[in-house]
């Protein structure tokens, strides 16, 4: 794809749209603090996903807004997650990728309660593997997938410009306030300032 001189101050502006960039770079972050096995996993799990999105609309990317994949809410708890299921049996056991990309809390309570319960019925039936993955995989769904913190601030920060931008300013200050505990950033620091009236 080549960026011709068409996409240049609106796509700039809304430098927010990228979710197919946040799923790629999804992939590559969330392989740092999560361990080894589980990078190879979500590094699936996102080209897929930024594959099919790409192949389902490769024009309509660049205007797609930052907001909940599922219900495209756009508030202060969206989140880049990552999730997976576990299949067992006998000696054989595979963990998945299952869901990823951007969720409002809501929904992301819902997929992880689904690739969990999921997980409960058909992960435990191998041996070694079934039940250490099974618990594993469990308890990240439902702390709500895998996140990175650096990726997840720079969502909270295009959330909080479309939210100030559609004039929601309490919701766009907790939305500026999510990205500051997760990373220390001076234009984050100046918008809320501008946001509070000083
Ligand atoms: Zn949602």
């Amino acid at each position: 794809m080549s960026s011709g001189p068409g996409r240049s101050s609106r796509a700039l502006r809304r430098s927010a749209s990228r979710p197919l960039s946040y799923e790629l770079e999804l992939a590559r972050a969330t392989g740092s603090p999560q361990g080894a096995g589980w990078s190879a996993d979500i590094s699936k799990v996102s080209q897929t996903e930024a594959a099919a999105v790409w192949e389902d609309a490769p024009e309509a990317a660049p205007d797609l807004e930052v907001a909940c994949r599922k219900c495209r809410k756009v508030d202060s708890t969206l989140r880049a997650s990552a999730f997976t299921y576990v299949l067992s049996a006998v000696f054989l056991t595979l963990r998945r990728p299952a869901s990823s990309g951007i969720f409002c809390r809501s929904c992301r309570r819902k997929e992880g309660a689904k690739w969990s319960l999921l997980t409960g019925v058909l992960g435990w039936w191998g041996f070694p593997w079934g039940p250490i993955l099974s618990v594993q995989s469990i308890v990240r769904n439902l702390r709500g997938g895998a996140q990175d913190g650096g990726l997840n601030a720079e969502l909270l920060k295009a959330a909080g410009q479309t939210l100030a931008d559609r004039g929601e300013s309490p919701e766009a200050i907790r939305a500026f306030e999510a990205s500051s505990k997760l990373r220390d950033d001076p234009a984050v620091t100046q918008l809320l300032s501008q946001l509070r009236g000083y």
